[in-house]
């Protein structure tokens, strides 16, 4: 670390944001006997970590079979203790599914898609089994006589995200972290390339005293950039709002069911998650008319078991988008700044490992596996681009919803 963290200071780290990253690094730093203050400026997980579908699903994500993949794949094999960790420190059940996700084909061009993702996931030796239509209608009753076939992957995982971030707060606030909800970091004090201390302010508008650290961590999701740019850094996150939609169901659906880019994930107790739209439309979480028709002409194509289900509730969160869908994990320009941002649309998955390898440097100065395709300096400022740090638009500032931003985003996996 370069410094006794332990040195006369506030804290030894401030972790900047209180979502599923943040909450889970703090968790592993506090396990080192580090003194750290989270600073959130709502509550924890009130933002995408508590708006995601929760799905642990590398092998039905991801359509490139590269440096990232293993990474997504290392966090999935991290869960079960991940969970296990988390739940007995915290006394919270976080709903960690190992059920497997199965992928249906209702239509010729998610049968394409599947036989591409059948042929590319066997080349790779990834298991995973090929299902008649008759072997999924069985397991999943209610699906559209549309659907011809299908692609079982017993190996993902899904979990209550919104649990998960709860769980993460209080097994960390049970090892001493202590959580400032409703503090926002509005200022970040750099002196001699390090951080010296953290402006806050509160829910109220009043502004507290700075928090002095030896480390600091950003963790502030696609809000990310706004402390960033002050300092001159130039850090193209931006959030890519994503809708969802909530119904009581009857009967529990036995597990997580996509076809293209929608999905169906079950929720305890009897509920049915449907997703998702991806929309760059700046921070504005509305849900939106289109959005909702979006995703439920998408999820009629396989499911029309939604027909008769009572609507319960639709919300809207922010993805953290980089500029090339990657994270950014890892020290940037100045010394004590650790940047832990960017996770898109896997941040649920991504928890696990991104808490060790920060945790990691921080402790170590190392990282058990690279980290540098996720480094903070990556990104070349555009001037155009400049304008666009803490607003809306790296990638286009137009809504898209259904198909079209799949293009927009390149093939970076599908949409959750
Ligand atoms: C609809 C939808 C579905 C998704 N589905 C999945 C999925 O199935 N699987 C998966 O892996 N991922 C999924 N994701 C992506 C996942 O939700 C995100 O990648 C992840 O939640 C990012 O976590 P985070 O902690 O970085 O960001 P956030 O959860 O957004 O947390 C950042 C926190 O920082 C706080 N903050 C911001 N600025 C400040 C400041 N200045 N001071 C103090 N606090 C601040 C915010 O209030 C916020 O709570 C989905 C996302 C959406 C929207």
């Amino acid at each position: 670390m370069g410094e006794n963290p332990s040195s006369a200071r506030t804290a030894d780290v401030v972790v900047i944001g209180g979502g599923v990253i943040g909450c889970a690094i703090a968790f592993r730093l506090a396990q080192a006997h580090l003194k750290v203050v989270v600073l959130e400026r709502g509550e924890p997980g009130g933002e995408a970590s508590g708006a995601a579908a929760g799905m642990i699903a590398p092998q039905g994500e991801m359509v490139n079979f590269d440096a990232f993949f293993e990474l997504c794949a290392a966090s999935r094999d991290l869960y079960p203790s991940f969970v296990e960790e988390v739940e007995e420190l915290s006394g919270e059940s976080v709903g960690y599914r190992r059920d497997g996700i199965l992928m249906v084909a209702a239509d010729d061009q998610h049968s394409r898609e599947l036989e591409e993702v059948s042929r590319s996931q066997t080349r790779q030796g990834l298991p995973l089994e090929r299902l008649t239509a008759e072997s999924v209608h069985e397991r999943v009753p209610g699906l559209s006589p549309a659907v011809r076939w299908g692609l079982f992957v017993r190996g993902d995982h899904w979990v209550d995200n919104e649990r998960l971030t709860r769980a993460l707060a209080k097994a960390a606030e049970r090892l001493g972290v202590a959580f400032r909800a409703h503090t926002a970091a509005t200022r970040l004090h750099v002196a001699g390339g390090r951080v010296s201390s953290v402006e806050t302010r509160s829910a109220s508008g009043a502004a507290n005293s700075p928090i002095s650290a030896g480390h600091f961590i950003l963790a502030a999701g696609c809000w990310s950039c706004e402390l960033t740019a002050p300092l001159g850094m130039y850090l193209p996150v931006q959030p890519c709002r994503g809708q969802m939609i909530e119904f009581e169901s009857p009967r529990e659906l036995p597990l997580v069911v996509r076809a293209g880019h929608h999905y169906l994930v079950p929720r305890a107790p009897r509920r049915i998650l449907v997703g998702t739209t991806a929309e760059y439309a700046g921070y504005q979480k509305e849900v939106t008319g289109e959005g909702l028709r979006s995703i439920l002409e998408g999820a009629w194509r396989f499911a029309p078991l939604l027909k008769d289900l009572r609507f319960r509730r639709a919300w809207a969160g922010l993805r953290p988008d980089t500029a090339d869908h990657l994270p950014v994990l890892g020290y940037g320009e100045v010394e004590n700044l650790i940047f832990a941002t960017g996770h898109f649309r896997n941040g649920i998955l991504l928890a696990p490992v991104t808490a060790r390898l920060i945790s990691e440097l921080l402790l170590t100065g190392s990282t058990s596996r690279s980290i540098e395709a996720y480094r903070p300096t990556r990104f070349k400022a555009r001037p155009a681009d400049d304008s666009t740090q803490g607003s809306t638009g790296l990638l286009g500032s137009s809504a898209a919803t259904g198909e079209s931003a799949g293009a927009m985003n390149g093939s970076r996996g599908k949409k959750t």
